[in-house]
């Protein structure tokens, strides 16, 4: 068994800062995307691997 998850992508929420337009990116294999409406640079809205109850 492999423990070292450091490669494994992790889901990241990204939102718009104009339109609150939302997306799921994987990270660190995808750049932050530009909103397809605004046409400008999303942020990171929450890490969702983070704060769920397993
Ligand atoms: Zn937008």
């Amino acid at each position: 068994m492999d423990r070292s998850d450091r490669s494994r992508p992790e889901p990241v929420e990204v939102v718009c800062p104009k339109c609150r337009y939302t997306e799921i990116i994987y990270l660190p294999k995808d750049d932050l995307p530009q909103c397809p409406d605004c046409h400008i640079q999303m942020m990171i809205s929450e890490l969702l691997d983070e704060g769920k109850s397993y």
